[in-house]
């Protein structure tokens, strides 16, 4: 039994970012100070590309619902309580209000109070760049006005996780700024800064530093003060106020993170999966403001690392949060051990904006890949949120899984949910000063406001549940340029691509980005067709019987009878029941067995892996 290996990120040539790059950019607007660090491609704006119809679309939608009718005076009630202003209407409960009850680890209700404000402001602030729409821009208004007036350093006495809390708010207000055009989100950031700065540790501190520092209970261990840089680099930018940089510089995790990384070492095993990714968001920002390339190869390592060895077939990443030691089987233990294998909607938060980061510095088309399997097979497939703040927090690999609420109330990742379902469009394309990359194939619209000539790209597809993607190219003017299109690393002999029915000249080598470099004009259609085979992938090393079905992105869940034992042969003898279909169906001992992905998956018993023979 071999697993199938998938080209590895690490010892690979990702080394030319920067050298034939655009230069340094001006990313958000005209007080930032110049970049350091290049980019060989660029992030659209929120507003030039929409989603069409499709789950993307619809999940996106239902969480702007959703976050746009949050009662106000709930969501500000426990910075109001702090700030001994009247603080009318519900509590929220869960991890967001203040509670007698909170003992960790055992009771986490009252966990963080307050700790998702920012991130739904931020995640309202996207949903108003992307549609426009004037309510929601009004809503964030609001919020930055209703949470000003709270603002006190007493708010963080007697608070576990300062640095979490603070960064999350700081991003809503960078957002409300950036994406809402709020006139005062900027001052209010100042503000909010100060306040917390006292509470801050000199530097960033690791789970194990933490805990050597006196704490009056373990939740105080648990804060991620290594996430910091990135927004206060942001704010920087944005500001051109120094002292968010000398901020950002102070908290780069280098001594016990980006060192070793930078220099090969996987240090990942042991450490809080979700936050050390998005600390590589932080490395990121420091090679784009500083230049620095150790951070870059910091970034770029762990990324690796996470890709290669602590990922499931799905994409997902470190059971029961935390990164497993490569070589020990522990990947495969989870398979029995726990039903808390990927923390969902903070991982897929976390993938997509470091994928995004190193996609635009590298130009690295198989940054994508792994994108879109993080899409496919986790964050799609996520149970939508319920009243009272009821949150789909982990995808469950387990021998013996199935799809559940988290216990308590406005988790984490009811903060993070709406904010990777609002960057779904600007992660489908990227873009040069000429050219326009296509990188998830997803039934969308990208309004390209060129010097001069606009252009439209749009998608109709159904992919990955059919192969074919239509990519109709439309030019006010006729013009010559590349439009790239994302070959997976895994796709077949069987991909190919044709422009208004005829062959073109352009090599579809996976793990690459195809070139289709011609004159465009008013209505171009390119047809792209691309080969889906099954393969297998092991869980580990370790338990090379323990198989997931693989077809294209997607990974096939079995359903129904879960103890079918299956031949090689007979998974990857599968059939899908028809075009387009969201069901396979594979023989076993014990008779025919349905398989579908995850997003299909309702309450259902599934399973992920299967025990192969032969
Ligand atoms: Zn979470």
């Amino acid at each position: 039994m071999r697993r199938m290996t998938r080209r590895r990120f690490l010892g690979t040539s990702l080394a030319a970012a920067g050298a034939a790059a655009v230069g340094g950019r001006r990313l958000y607007g005209e007080t930032m100070p110049v970049l350091l660090g290049s980019t060989r491609l660029e992030q659209f704006d929120y507003s030039d590309v929409q989603l069409l119809d499709g789950p993307m679309l619809e999940q996106f939608r239902a969480n702007h619902a959703y976050y746009l009718a949050l009662n106000e005076d709930s969501l500000l009630q426990p910075f109001r309580q702090k700030a001994g202003l009247p603080a009318p209407g519900e509590p929220m409960g869960g991890w967001y209000s203040w509670s007698k009850e909170f003992d960790p680890p055992r009771n986490m209700t009252g966990y963080v109070p307050g700790h998702t404000f920012g991130q739904y402001m931020s995640a309202l602030a996207r949903a108003y760049a992307v549609t426009g729409d004037t309510s929601t821009r009004e809503k964030v208004l609001r919020m930055v006005r209703g949470y000003a007036p709270t603002i006190t350093s007493k708010f963080y006495e007697g608070y576990p996780l300062p640095c979490y809390t603070s960064d999350k708010t700081a991003c809503g207000l960078i957002d409300a700024h950036r994406y809402a055009q709020d006139p005062m989100a900027l001052a209010v950031l100042a503000h909010a800064t100060d306040a917390v700065l006292p509470w801050l540790p000199p530097k960033a501190l690791d789970r194990v530093e933490m805990a050597a520092r006196p704490h009056p209970n373990i939740a105080y261990t648990w804060d991620e003060s290594y996430t910091l840089p990135e927004n206060f680099f942001i704010a920087y930018q944005i500001s051109g106020d120094t002292r968010y940089l000398a901020l950002a510089k102070r908290f780069l995790e280098d001594d016990t993170y980006f060192n070793p990384l930078a220099a090969g070492e996987n240090v990942l095993p042991g450490q809080h999966a979700y936050s050390h990714v998005n600390a590589l968001s932080s490395a990121s920002q420091a090679y784009l403001v500083l230049g620095s390339e150790k951070h870059l190869r910091a970034a770029r390592n762990g990324f690796g690392f996470v890709v290669d060895t602590q990922s499931f077939a799905t994409g997902g990443w470190g059971p029961n949060e935390t990164f497993r030691k490569p070589g020990s089987g522990d990947m495969g233990k989870s398979l029995t051990e726990t039903h808390a294998s990927f923390e969902t909607p903070c991982g897929s938060y976390g993938h997509f904006k470091i994928v995004r980061y190193l996609m635009r510095i590298s130009g690295d088309s198989r940054y994508g890949d792994s994108m879109e399997r993080v899409l496919y097979n986790t964050i799609l497939g996520a149970l939508p949120m319920q009243p009272g703040g009821k949150t789909f927090y982990y995808s469950d690999y387990n021998n013996d899984g199935q799809k559940v609420y988290y216990d308590e109330a406005w988790p984490c990742c009811s903060g993070t949910f709406p904010q990777v379902t609002a960057d779904y469009g600007i992660s489908s394309y990227f873009h040069t000063d000429r050219d326009v990359y296509v990188n998830l194939f997803v039934p969308s619209r990208l309004e390209w406001r060129r010097a001069g000539n606009d252009v439209t790209v749009e998608q109709a597809t159904q992919y990955p549940y059919a192969p074919e993607v239509t990519v109709r190219v439309h030019c006010e003017r006729p013009e010559t340029f590349t439009v790239y299109l994302r070959v997976p690393e895994w796709t077949g002999a069987g991909t190919r691509v044709t422009v208004s029915g005829k062959a073109v000249d352009a090599e579809l080598r996976p793990g690459t980005f195809a070139a289709i470099r011609r004159e465009w004009k008013a209505d171009d259609r390119i047809e792209y067709h691309i080969d889906t085979p099954l393969r297998l992938e092991a869980v580990d090393a370790q338990h090379p019987t323990s198989q997931a079905l693989m077809a294209g992105p997607l990974a096939l869940f079995a359903t129904g009878t879960l103890d079918g034992r299956f031949t090689r042969a007979q998974l990857l003898g599968a059939r899908q029941r028809s075009a387009g279909s969201d069901v396979w169906l594979a023989e076993s001992a014990s008779g025919t067995v349905p398989f579908t992905t995850f997003p299909e998956i309702g309450e259902e018993k599934y399973r992920l892996y299967q025990e192969t023979a032969g």
